[in-house]
C-alpha cells in the first residue's frame, strides 16, 4: 500500500479525462490504451513513405533499448504482423535446426501454447511440466539438459499470464548458456513492465507484443534477438510468412516489412512508447502496476477472496483468485454485473482449480482498481453473498 499512495501523491489527477465511455480492460490484452495512442492512427501513412520507415526505425530502437541493448551491436529487432502467438510461432518455427531438439519448462497456458507449436512444426519436443502454481524446478533443468546432449533449444514463459506466476528467467538463462543451447523467452506479458537485461539473463530471442506492457494495440509481435544466433539460423525456417530470419534481412536492408505491415498499429505503438518513456521508462511502468496490484489484491482479500498464488511467486500483471464457496456465487453472473458496470474482468477457469483473473496493466491507475473494488462489493450484495462467507475452498 506504501507505494500506491506515494503514487497517488505524485499522479494526483486520476485521468479520467483522457476517457471515452468504453468499459475498463481488466485483461491481460488488448488493453484499456490511452486516448493519445488511439488517436495517433488517425492517418493513412504508405509503408513505403519515408516517415513511416522512420518509425519503424524508432520503434526497433526504443524496443532495444528497453532491453538494454541500446547500442544494436549484439542484438536487433524484428517485428512481425500478427497477435503474440505469431511471435512464439515464428520463433520456434525459424530457430530450431530440422534435427534439433526443444526442451520446454511449462507451468500454464502459454507453455502449452508452445507445445501445440512445436507439435504442428514436427519439432521434437521434451517438456518438463510443472502444476500453474508452481516455479519450474531448476536442478530438474539442469539434470534434463546434462541426460539429452541433443537437446539445441529451451524455451520457457517469462509471466506466465494464465496465472500471473513469474518464472525464473535470469536463473534458468545460466542453467542454458552452460550447456551452449540457444534461450528463447516467451515474454509477452513482462516486456516493457518488468526490467529485463537481455544479456544478463542470456537470452538468444525474446517475444513480446504490441497490446501488452507497452500499452498499444494489437497487431503484431516483436522479437528481439542476438543477431549471432539468427545469422546461424539461416534457411531454418519452416513458415514463409513467418520466417524471422528473412523479416529481420528485410527490416535490415530497406527498413520495410516484407508483406503489408499494420500500418495504424505502429503509429499508435510508437506513441504508446513515448508514452512509457515520458512515465519514467520500465521502473515508472512498474511502480503504477505494483500500485494497481497491491491495490486490486489489498481490496479483494479484505472482502474475502483467497489469492491462488504465494505472494512471492506472484507478479504484478495479473492476479488469480479463488472462487467463493457461497452457494449464491456463480462466475457468469458476476463477470455478467461487473461488466454492466463497466469493468470487464478475465473469465476462463485454470486447469483444476475454480479461479479467475483481474488485469491490472494497461492504462488503468489506482483509482481505476478502487472503482473495480467497488464494482466487486456492489456485485456480491447483489448475489447476496455476505462477505464473510468468501472463504475459499
Ligand atoms: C498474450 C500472451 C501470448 C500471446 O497471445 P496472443 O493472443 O496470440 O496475443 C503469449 N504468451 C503469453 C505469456 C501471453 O500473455
Amino acid at each position: 500500500m506504501r507505494l500506491y499512495w506515494l503514487h497517488k501523491a505524485m499522479n494526483p489527477t486520476t485521468r479520467t479525462s483522457e476517457r471515452n465511455s468504453d468499459k475498463l480492460l481488466f485483461t491481460p490484452g488488448p488493453l484499456t490504451t490511452s486516448a493519445t495512442v488511439k488517436a495517433a492512427m488517425l492517418r493513412d501513412l504508405g509503408s513505403r513513405d519515408y516517415e513511416f520507415i522512420a518509425t519503424v526505425r524508432a520503434i526497433r530502437q526504443k524496443l532495444l533499448a528497453i532491453g538494454g541493448q541500446p547500442d544494436e551491436s549484439l542484438y536487433t529487432t524484428i517485428l512481425l504482423p500478427g497477435s503474440g502467438t505469431y511471435g512464439v510461432e515464428a520463433a520456434l518455427s525459424s530457430i530450431v535446426p530440422a534435427n534439433g531438439r526443444l526442451l520446454l519448462i511449462v507451468n500454464g497456458a502459454y507453455g502449452k501454447r508452445m507445445m501445440k507449436i512445436a507439435a504442428v512444426h514436427k519439432i521434437e519436443t521434451q517438456v518438463l511440466s510443472y502444476a500453474e502454481n508452481v516455479i519450474p524446478d531448476l536442478s530438474a533443468i539442469e539434470a534434463a539438459l546434462a541426460a539429452d546432449n541433443t537437446i539445441t533449444t529451451v524455451a520457457v514463459v517469462h509471466c506466465e499470464t494464465t496465472t500471473g506466476i513469474l518464472n525464473p528467467i535470469a536463473a534458468i538463462g545460466a542453467l542454458v548458456k552452460s550447456f551452449g543451447q540457444t534461450y528463447i523467452v516467451d515474454a509477452m506479458s513482462s516486456f516493457g513492465a518488468i526490467p529485463i537485461d537481455l544479456a544478463a539473463c542470456h537470452i538468444d530471442y525474446l517475444i513480446s507484443s504490441s497490446n501488452k506492457c507497452i500499452e498499444g494495440v494489437p497487431g503484431f509481435s516483436f522479437t528481439l534477438a542476438r543477431k549471432d544466433g539468427l545469422i546461424a539460423a539461416e534457411g531454418h525456417a519452416r513458415s514463409l510468412s513467418l520466417d524471422l530470419v528473412a523479416q529481420w534481412r528485410e527490416l535490415d536492408a530497406s527498413g520495410q516489412f516484407r508483406f503489408t505491415p499494420p500500418t495504424h498499429t505502429l503509429l499508435a505503438f510508437h506513441q504508446a512508447l513515448l508514452e512509457l518513456e515520458a512515465e519514467g521508462g520500465v521502473d515508472g511502468r512498474a511502480a503504477r502496476y505494483k500500485a494497481n496490484h497491491d491495490v486490486l489484491m489489498y481490496g479483494m482479500q479484505a472482502m474475502g477472496f483467497r489469492a491462488y498464488l504465494a505472494p512471492d511467486v506472484s507478479s504484478y500483471i495479473i492476479s488469480t483468485v479463488y472462487y467463493p464457496t457461497h452457494p449464491n456465487f456463480s462466475f457468469e453472473r458476476f463477470y455478467q454485473t461487473l461488466n454492466e458496470k463497466g469493468y470487464v474482468i478475465y473469465p476462463g477457469k485454470l486447469g483444476e482449480v475454480d479461479c479467475f483473473r483481474i488485469g491490472n496493466i494497461g492504462r488503468l491507475y489506482p483509482a481505476d482498481l478502487e472503482g473495480l473494488l467497488a464494482a466487486v462489493q456492489e456485485t456480491l450484495h447483489v448475489m447476496q453473498i455476505p462477505q464473510l462467507g468468501l472463504e475459499a475452498r
